[in-house]
Parts: structure tokens; sequence; C-alpha cells
């Protein structure tokens, strides 16, 4: 897909990716307008994680260029209180944002959920239709290894939205190479079907007020977590910190006018 399909909106460049500076009820605005107007849009929640891996790879961070990215958890928000001397309106993550949206769709919008294992999305569509009266229109896990049988039951189910839960950065390598195909509006939402089936904890209000939701999720998944929670964090923050001092040294400044 590609950034036409976007309205011009206030970011910040994190890494060379442009993250939107919405407030929850301005993407919401954002992402239903796409739908109505028939846009394809795509949607990608950055962590920190996500756009250290942008940094690194200058394709995710041209894919990513295509669509609305949203900013997700604290270290992006550090991140651009250290750029830009202020944080985002609010945070943004695919867990929050999606049911949200699922409420404020058309009735009868075709839904059709893409990724996760086989026993969890097809408990997620049997939720999400009975919680928000979703119409879910397909499912297909995600873990078969061509990537096109998800297109062709896309194409078939006539699907409107579709929720990619293939974790980052599959999911928006997965959006930007298969969505125009599909003509869809797609978001990454990453580990939300495995909360919404209860497979994954969310940590209790109270910790994800005082912004330490990474915390609880390393309890949960110790092994998998741990490092990016850790030590890839004070890497991002210092790469950011790096990019700040470079930004205002006289040679990016010359750069910058240039
Ligand atoms: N997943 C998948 N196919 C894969 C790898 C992961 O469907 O090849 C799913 C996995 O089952 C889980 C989600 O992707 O439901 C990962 O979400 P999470 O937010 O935990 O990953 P992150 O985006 O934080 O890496």
């Amino acid at each position: 897909m590609s950034q036409s399909c976007l309205p011009r909106l206030p970011s910040r460049k994190i890494f060379g990716v442009d993250v939107a500076t919405l407030s929850k009820s301005e993407a919401l605005d954002v992402i239903v307008d796409g739908l109505r107007t028939s846009r394809s849009i795509n949607v990608a929640f950055a962590n920190a994680n996500l756009l250290l891996k942008a940094r690194r790879d200058p394709l995710l961070q041209r894919q990513l260029g295509g669509m609305l990215v949203l900013n997700d958890g604290v270290g992006v928000d550090i991140a651009s209180r250290i750029l830009y001397g202020k944080g985002f309106p609010e945070n943004l993550n695919g867990t929050d944002l999606t049911p949200e949206l699922l409420k404020r769709l058309p009735k009868r919008t075709p839904v059709f959920l893409y990724g996760s294992r086989p026993a969890v999305v097809c408990r997620a569509a049997e939720i999400l239709r009975q919680k928000y009266q979703s119409e879910i229109c397909g499912v297909c896990d995600g873990y078969c290894d061509n990537p096109d049988v998800a297109v062709d039951a896309i194409k078939r189910a006539h699907a409107k939205v579709v929720l990619v839960a293939l974790g980052n950065p599959k999911q928006e390598q997965w959006m930007s190479e298969k969505v125009s195909a599909c003509g869809v509006l797609a978001l990454g939402v990453g580990g939300y079907l495995d909360v919404e089936t209860g497979r994954v904890k969310r940590p209790p209000r109270w910790l994800r007020t005082a912004k330490c939701e990474w915390l609880f999720r390393i309890t949960q998944e110790p092994s998998r977590l741990w490092r990016r929670y850790t030590i890839e964090v004070i890497w991002f923050l210092a790469a950011v910190a790096l990019d700040r001092i470079a930004v205002s040294s006289p040679w990016g400044r010359l750069r910058r006018e240039l």
C-alpha cells in the first residue's frame, strides 16, 4: 500500500519512522474515516522493539512509511521526550485500541482474524462476536508457511477489516506486501487475540497507569521477553540519545539546513 492512502497527519520521526501524534479518539477517527471512504490503510503499533528493528532494516522502515504508525509503550514516549522535548498525547497499543475500534465499526462490517495459534484464533472469533457483536467473516491461524493462504481466505470472505496477529515485524511485513491485494483496512495487533482469549493476562489497571505493564509481561513470558524489556530498551534509548546528540551537533544542523 502507498502513503497516498493516508491523510497528512502530525507526526514525529523516530529512527526514520513517522509516528503519528494523535489522541486515541483522533486515531480512531482516521481509521474509521479510511474505512468509510474505502481507503486501504495499514495500522502499525510501534513499540521500542519494532522501531529498533526498523533502525537496522531500511526495507522495514520504508514499509512502515506507508502505514499509520501509532506510539505503543513507555519506551517510545521517552524517545519522543529525548528527541522533541515532549511525549505523545496518549499511549496507543493494539490491545486497548482494537476493542474501541470494533465498537465503533458500522454494524455488519466484515472482520477477518489472521494470526495466533489455531485454537486461539477460533476462540477469539467467538469472543469478539459475543463481546462486541462483531461480524467475524473468517479466521486463519498464523502458523501456515504460505502467506497467500490468508490472502485467498480474506478475499473469499469479502473482509473489510483484518486484525493481523503475527507479532512484529512479521505482521507489518505481511500487511505491507499483501494488503493492497485484499483492499482492506488492516491492523497489526500483536498479542491482542491472546489477551482476549485469556491465554495472556493483562496486569491490573494500577500497574498500567504506572506505565509498568512491561514488568508484568516479563513475569508472564520471561524467556521470550526479558531481553526485549531490559537490554533492548536500554539499547533503544541509548540509540535515541545518540541521534539527539548527532542532530544538535554542528554537522547535524548543517545537514538539516541543506
Ligand atoms: N504468531 C503467529 N505466527 C508466527 C509468530 C507469532 O501467529 O509465526 C502470533 C503468536 O501466536 C501471538 C502473536 O503472534 O499470538 C505474538 O504477539 P506478541 O504481541 O506477543 O508479539 P510481539 O509483537 O510483541 O513480538
